[in-house]
């Protein structure tokens, strides 16, 4: 299949005027003027049209995306963890499966192709499997009782020897206030890419740091001991020798400056999640300082439970209004090469080039006046999808 559009964003050089892509199979076979391609084979033509990478949404719960109610933030973390957790018992396994798949439309609708999932144990993992994304699958584990928490990791490697060839399945630590440290080092023992909310909320910053304030209280109702040490999040990891290098601090809102340097000598990315960011009114993230210490920083949605989208069109939208550093091309490398250095695929996705997966979306030329990177920032939904090769979503 040959798609023609009047321009083409790769991320890897300029803006391509009257460009082409050709795709065999599943991967880009070659970029080039449009003249160059012959009439044969099936041209499909994108007239006013960008054709850019497919979005990779590094942190996502499409569980989540059918909860009985709506989720009004109740004004702490804790009290959220309380509500989501009753409401997610009243859920049937048919409710769980019908919200994967509403989150599957919306994660299309909103340009992602590769996905960071989190998944709990117990969630079937077909809907998804099923879906025309790609990505990681991540098996949450928590507990801080020595059986549960073996118990989980356990469940957690059978799920693992599930085959598929669009997602790998890798358990991770959801946190590390929630895991006992014991288990938390055996899942923690792997060469891949680990997906863990770090240093979240100001509720988990001041449990590491005073052992005090409502997580703290809500740990000890729990039976469970936090740790004894005050220290912050991350320093906690690292002084256990928990911190597993080029992982994914999923949200790192609350770091200190040692902290920085840490995750920059241990190669870890940050997935930033601009609306959950804004429900949680958490304090600023620090991205200046993530950029200044070469931090390498991603984009991801959350869940449903805790942000009105899961359009990563929208989450760049909000990262470029809220940040001054960022520009349409450099909040859209967050979005694209940056998950990409985040999952550890580089060489896969993240920018439109011959050898690379086929994972291409399209969004309208609207606005003449400006660039095709003011042009993506401005649209909502992307009107074509192609992952792998495989046309996910209409034609513009
Ligand atoms: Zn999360």
């Amino acid at each position: 299949m040959i798609l023609k559009a009047p321009y083409i964003v790769t991320m890897e050089g300029p803006v391509l005027k009257d460009h082409a892509i050709w795709v065999e199979g599943e991967k880009i076979v070659r970029i080039a003027p449009q003249k160059e391609f012959s009439k044969n084979g099936e041209i499909v033509d994108f007239p006013n049209t960008i054709l850019l990478p497919g979005l990779i949404n590094c942190h996502c719960h499409s569980e989540l995306s059918q909860l009985p109610e709506s989720l009004p933030y109740p004004g702490s973390f804790v009290l959220w963890i309380d509500q989501l957790t009753r409401l997610k018992l009243q859920m049937s396994p048919t409710d769980t499966e019908a919200g994967i798949k509403t989150g599957i439309q919306k994660l299309l609708e909103g340009g992602t192709t590769t996905v960071a999932d989190h998944m709990s144990i117990g969630t079937d993992l077909k809907p998804l499997l099923d879906s025309p994304l790609e990505g990681i699958i991540y098996i949450e584990i928590l507990g801080v009782e020595k059986q549960r928490a073996e118990n989980f990791y356990q469940q957690a490697l059978k799920i693992q020897k599930t085959k598929d060839d669009k997602f790998k399945i890798i358990p991770t630590p959801h946190a590390p206030y929630s895991l006992l440290p014991e288990i938390f080092a055996a899942v923690a023992s792997t060469d891949q890419p680990l997906s863990i909310h770090i240093a979240e909320s100001a509720e988990e910053f001041l449990l590491f740091q005073e052992n005090a304030g409502p997580l703290f209280e809500f740990l000890q109702l729990k039976g469970k001991t936090p740790p004894a040490n005050k220290e912050t999040p991350v320093h906690y990891l690292e002084r256990l020798g928990l911190f597993p290098d080029r992982c994914m601090v999923i949200h790192g809102n609350y770091l200190e400056d040692a902290d920085m340097t840490i995750v920059s000598r241990r190669k870890a990315s940050v997935v930033h999640c601009p609306g959950s960011h804004a429900y949680f009114e958490q304090d600023r993230f620090p991205l200046g300082f993530f950029l200044d210490a070469e931090i390498n920083v991603a984009l991801g949605t959350d869940s449903l439970a805790s942000n009105e989208t899961l359009s990563m069109l929208r989450q760049m939208q909000m990262a470029l209004k809220n940040y001054s550093e960022l520009t349409p091309e450099s909040v859209l490398k967050m979005a694209t090469v940056h998950g990409a250095k985040a999952l550890l695929r580089e060489n896969e996705i993240g920018t439109l080039k011959a050898g690379k997966l086929a994972n291409i979306i399209g969004v309208p030329f609207r606005n003449a006046g400006r660039s095709a990177y003011d042009n993506i920032l401005l649209s909502e939904i992307a009107c074509f999808s192609m992952i792998r090769g495989i046309v996910a979503r209409g034609i513009c």
